[in-house]
C-alpha cells in the first residue's frame, strides 16, 4: 500500500465508497449503496472459484450435527429474505425460492440429539415431523424431520446479475486490484485514477493477503460440490445429511459439500468427490452419475463470525468479510448494519466489530 500523502486529496464530487471483490458481500454491499442514492464503484477480478460463484445458496435456519437454530436466524433470515426480493425486482431476474428442508438422522447420536430436543421449546413452527411417504428415491427406513422457514438464493446467478447492472451503470471495473497499488490518505483513497472518500475490502478469503488486515484470525475452509445427473424425484425439497443433495431441474442434482482447512487451493480433488458420494450412500439406494465438481474457499475468522469495521490506523479502509458458510443468510443483516455505521455511526454488534480482534 503506498503510504498517506497529501497529493491524494479526495474532491467534493468524487464517489463515497471503492468496494474490492464482488463476491456476495460486495454485491450486497454495492446494492445497499445504491438504493441509498451513494456513488460507488467496485473493482473485481472476477475469479470464477471466488466462493460465491460455487456456493449453494442454502438458508438454513436449523443447521449442524448438534441440531441447533443458526445463529441470529430470528434476524437474519427474515433480512435476506426481503433483501433477495427486493434485488430480484432490481436485477428483474428469479433468484431465490423458499425451499422445505428434509433433515435425516443418519447417525444414533443425531437420533438420540433430537430425541432430547425436539420437544424442548423454542422451535416454534421451524420443524415438524417427515412422514414415510415424502421421501420417495431415498433409502427406506431413514428418520428425520422437516425443517421450514428455509430456502436457496441462485448465489452465483444474483452476483452475475448485480454484475451486469454495475457494468451498465459504469460503476464496476473487470480487474485485479493490488493492495499495494492503492494510495490511502486522510482525505480519501485513489486507485489507477479511481477516487473514492473510502476503500472497503470484499475479497473473500484473499483478504489473508491484504497486508491492511492479515493481523485478522482467519481460518478458511474449502468445500467441493458436485453436479449429478438426476433421475429421482424432482421436487423443490433440500436433502440434508451431514451433506446436502437438491434437484436442479432438467435432470440434474447438484450434492455437497466437503470441510477442509488445511488445503486452501481452488482446486477440484479426488477425496472431495468420495467424500460426497460417501454421504449420498447414506441416504441414496443407487449411486448418481457425476457430470460436475467444484471447489471454492469459504472465507472464515476463528471465531466463526462475520468481521465488518474501519481499520484502526486507516479510517478510510474497511473490510466486510468472513462470512464463512451462511453467507447467503448473514450477508444482507451485517451490511445493513455496517453501511449505517458507515454513514451515521451507528454501533456495530461486538461479535461482528473487526475490533474484537485487536
Ligand atoms: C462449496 C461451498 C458451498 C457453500 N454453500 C453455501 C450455502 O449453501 N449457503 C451459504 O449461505 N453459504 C454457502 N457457502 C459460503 C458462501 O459462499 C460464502 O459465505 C460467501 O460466498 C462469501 O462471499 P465473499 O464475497 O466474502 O467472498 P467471495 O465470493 O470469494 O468474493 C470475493 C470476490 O473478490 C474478488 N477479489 C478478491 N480480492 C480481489 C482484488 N484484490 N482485486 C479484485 N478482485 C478481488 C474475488 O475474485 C471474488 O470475486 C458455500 C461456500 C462453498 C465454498
Amino acid at each position: 500500500m503506498i503510504p498517506e500523502t497529501a497529493d491524494s486529496r479526495a474532491g467534493p464530487d468524487i464517489p463515497d465508497y471503492l468496494i474490492v471483490g464482488q463476491g456476495l458481500a460486495g454485491s450486497v454491499l454495492a446494492l445497499l449503496m445504491r438504493r441509498r442514492g451513494l456513488r460507488f464503484r467496485v473493482v473485481d477480478n472476477a475469479n470464477p472459484s471466488g466462493a460465491t460463484r460455487v456456493a449453494a445458496g442454502i438458508l438454513n435456519p436449523v443447521t449442524g450435527r448438534k441440531i441447533v437454530k443458526s445463529w441470529r436466524a430470528d434476524e437474519s433470515l427474515p433480512s435476506a429474505f426481503a433483501f433477495y426480493r427486493e434485488a430480484e425486482r432490481e436485477l428483474g431476474v428469479g433468484l431465490l425460492g423458499e425451499r422445505i428442508i428434509h433433515r435425516y438422522l443418519v447417525t444414533g447420536n443425531e437420533r438420540e440429539i433430537w430425541r432430547r430436543k425436539r420437544d424442548q421449546e423454542g422451535w416454534g413452527s421451524l420443524t415438524s415431523p417427515l412422514p414415510e411417504e415424502a421421501r420417495p428415491g431415498f433409502r427406506g427406513g431413514l428418520q428425520g424431520f422437516r425443517i421450514h422457514g428455509g430456502g436457496i438464493l441462485d448465489a452465483p446467478g444474483f452476483v452475475e446479475a448485480v454484475g451486469l447492472l454495475l457494468l451498465r451503470e459504469g460503476n464496476l471495473l473487470r480487474a485485479e486490484l493490488p493492495v499495494e497499488s492503492i494510495r490511502i490518505s486522510t482525505a480519501g483513497v485513489e486507485w489507477e485514477g479511481v477516487r473514492a472518500r473510502r476503500v472497503i475490502f470484499c475479497e473473500g478469503h484473499r483478504a489473508s493477503r491484504n497486508p491492511l488486515f492479515s493481523w485478522l484470525p482467519f481460518r478458511h475452509a474449502k468445500g467441493e460440490t458436485l453436479t449429478l445427473r438426476w433421475d429421482g424425484p424432482c421436487d423443490d425439497r433440500i436433502h440434508n445429511f451431514g451433506k446436502w443433495l437438491f434437484p436442479l431441474g432438467g435432470g440434474e442434482a447438484r450434492a455437497g459439500s466437503t470441510f477442509k482447512w488445511a488445503d486452501l487451493t481452488e482446486t477440484t480433488t479426488d477425496a472431495g468427490r468420495a467424500e460426497i458420494l460417501d454421504g449420498l450412500a447414506r441416504v441414496l439406494p443407487v449411486q448418481p452419475e457425476v457430470i460436475g465438481q467444484r471447489a471454492g474457499i469459504r472465507p472464515i475468522l476463528k471465531d466463526s463470525r462475520p468481521v465488518a469495521g474501519l481499520h484502526p490506523g486507516h479510517p478510510n479502509a474497511g473490510i466486510f468479510n468472513g462470512l464463512g458458510s451462511k453467507g447467503v443468510s448473514l450477508a444482507p443483516l451485517f451490511a445493513e448494519q455496517f453501511l449505517n455505521h458507515l454513514e451515521s455511526g451507528g454501533p456495530l454488534d461486538d461479535e461482528i466489530d473487526a475490533r474484537r480482534n485487536l
